[in-house]
């Protein structure tokens, strides 16, 4: 099977990263520290992305991996509370890792985009994270642009009841599957089909500065979801997609930031999930999404995520 190892480390990695988010959610309140860019990171964040880039780093070493965090700040002397702090939730899964390699381990995932390149983002939704709803963490392999495999672990989704945690799984070609994020059997997901869309509903974000939300309950509207919208947090929005949840994610430019530009490690694991389920993904002129580029998506504005069947409404009503 085409890309296997980096299928089976990606999963356990990205298990092993949401095991010590859980455990800080659990034990702690987690202090939100502002980046330059004002947005929030913890020491979950700051773990999560220890553990991912220690095992790419022993198995593929020769990757680079793009990721949202560095450990510069957790390196300056006040914080050395701090960086205990993560080294502490990182020996709760390899207990003989010290400050040191944790914040060496961090910084590798201070990679360039590349020609074969991993890209993650250790906890998407902070802001959920922190407010106790939903987070995703997302690992995605890119090589010459393409997305190739897909990790995406998101600890407090439950699409059933009685079973939270959920993790998301593609790799090209292959298709999708859902599982919980202790293991357990994986089911081939699909998108919901136009033969069933009589009671199609669309996700957001929660975050209202990360869109344009009256715009996407028009556009919705438009394309013949009369439900309002589900409003979540992270990439759990691409997972609510793909396994049929939703039938549109709408991401469209805030009038507040309408420059912004999205970042790769916010999209690219939702997105093969959702392609591999059978869906489709632009942005919002209907071009596809260009992960060659850097950490950003220079070349795109917004996203738009569909089911398939409705994107061109979609894309005719924007
Ligand atoms: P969500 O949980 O879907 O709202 O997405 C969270 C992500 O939104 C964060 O990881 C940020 O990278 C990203 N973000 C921050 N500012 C903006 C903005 N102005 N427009 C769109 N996305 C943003
Ligand atoms: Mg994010």
């Amino acid at each position: 099977m085409p890309y296997e190892s980096e299928k089976n480390i990606a999963i356990q990695a990205v298990q092993a990263a949401a095991q010590l988010c859980e455990q800080v959610r659990r034990e702690i309140v987690p202090e939100a520290i502002e980046k330059k860019d004002k947005s929030p990171v913890t020491v979950a964040d700051f773990g999560a992305q220890a553990l991912i880039c220690r095992a790419l780093s022993t198995a593929f070493p020769q990757d680079p991996v793009v990721g949202e965090e560095d450990a510069a700040e957790l390196r300056i002397p006040e914080m050395a509370a701090r960086l205990a702090q993560v080294t502490q939730y990182v020996q709760a899964i390899v207990p003989d890792a010290t400050s040191e390699q944790v914040t060496g381990w961090i910084d590798h995932g201070n990679g360039q985009v590349g020609s074969r390149y991993w890209t993650l983002d250790p906890i998407d939704g902070t802001k959920g994270f922190l407010r106790g709803d939903q987070y995703a963490i997302a690992l995605a392999l890119i090589e010459n642009g393409e997305i190739k495999v897909g990790v995406l672990g998101c600890p407090a989704l439950s699409f059933t009841e009685g079973q939270t945690g959920l993790m998301g799984v593609a790799v090209r070609g292959e298709g999708a599957t859902l599982s919980t994020l202790t293991g357990g059997a994986a089911q081939a997901i699909q998108v919901v089909s136009a033969s069933q869309s009589d009671n199609l509903r669309f996700v957001e974000s929660v975050e209202s500065g990360h869109g344009d939300q009256s715009r996407q309950a028009a556009v919705a509207q438009a394309a013949g979801i009369t439900q309002s919208s589900l409003r979540m947090d992270s990439q759990a929005k691409y997972m609510a997609v793909a396994a049929g949840e939703a039938a549109l994610y709408l991401r469209l430019p805030s009038p507040k930031t309408p420059d912004y530009r999205e970042k790769i490690w916010d999209h690219a694991a939702g997105v093969i999930l959702v392609e591999e389920a059978g869906g489709r993904i632009t942005d919002i002129t209907g071009k596809p999404l260009d992960f060659s580029l850097g950490a950003k998506l220079v070349n795109n504005q917004g996203v738009v995520v569909s089911n398939g069947s409705i994107h061109d409404a979609v894309l005719a009503a924007l």
